[in-house]
């Protein structure tokens, strides 16, 4: 490595002292640290997910939970395919994808674990209303998960010193001593576990972006997205904001770029074809 190049990485922020840990985001392609190896935090997160499903009342046939599964399968289809057609690693390699609905009405939430896990709760269907917004919300958790953020905020923990907790994790202990608390809802659950932390405003920014990338690439209507986070203001207006929007100071903000990047993302990534 020649001494500019080297500088260049000293220089990035994320990764100046542990150099071949340093990797980028698809497609945005911003500096990442990962310490910690993708395999066992997809193994760990699907644990949980096996945890959640027990615990949770799930909607297992309905209209919603096989919209769900068509616009999953359609964006991992689409993701897989855009990164082969641009000749560049498919971040989704060893995902295993799954998708559930929980019937929760007060929940205005989804997520999507490490690895491809992914639960979408029935609260925020009344947000969603459509596919288009149903696609927007289950693009931007895909993207959190594509984008390997929970990887980066893992590895950002153990070199803060504040991974203990995570570091436990791994070891197991930490879920075998929430096991034995009796009460502790799923929520409470991930959030414990560090699933469902907020991610900070970069990486929910980069998740807006690629999420109406992956939405685009599968054929849904981007001019949506902005609209669900209008609803979404409107819904919590007085009221504290869902998880789901817990890290975003601003949805006005989030709004406007969102905005400025629908046309170009509509010309830039059309929808793939996928057989
Ligand atoms: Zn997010």
């Amino acid at each position: 490595m020649n001494r500019r190049k080297f500088l260049s990485y000293v220089g990035c922020g994320c990764c100046g002292f542990i150099l071949n840990s340093c990797s980028t985001a698809p497609i945005t392609e911003r500096r990442q640290l990962k310490l910690i190896p993708e395999s066992k935090l997809n193994a760990q997160a699907a644990q949980i997910y096996k945890k959640v499903k027990n615990k949770e009342k799930l909607i297992t046939d309905s209209k919603e939970i096989s919209n769900i599964k068509e616009i999953g399968k359609k964006m991992q289809k689409s993701i897989g395919e855009y990164f082969y057609q641009s000749n560049l690693p498919d971040p989704t390699v060893g995902f295993d994808w799954e998708y559930i609905l929980i019937d929760n009405k007060k929940v205005r939430n989804a997520w999507c674990m490490p690895g491809g896990k992914i639960a979408v709760y029935s609260g925020i269907l009344d947000v969603t209303k459509n596919k288009n917004g149903l696609a927007a919300v289950m693009g931007h958790e895909i993207a959190h998960a594509v984008a390997k953020h929970s990887v980066e905020r893992a590895s950002r923990g153990v070199i803060l010193n504040t991974g203990t907790q995570l570091i436990d994790i791994f070891s197991g202990g930490k879920l075998s001593q929430v096991n034995k608390a009796t009460g502790m809802n799923t929520v409470g659950l991930l959030s414990q576990l560090g699933i469902m932390n907020p991610f900070n405003r970069k990486q929910e920014s980069e998740a807006d972006y690629l999420g109406m990338i992956f939405s685009s690439l599968s054929g849904y209507d981007i001019r949506e997205t902005p609209k669900i986070w209008e609803r979404m203001k409107k819904i919590n207006k007085g009221k504290a904001p869902p998880e789901f929007m817990s890290t975003h100071p601003s949805a006005d903000n989030r709004i406007k770029k969102i905005n400025e990047w629908t046309n170009k993302i509509i010309l830039d990534y059309p929808p793939i074809n996928i057989s």
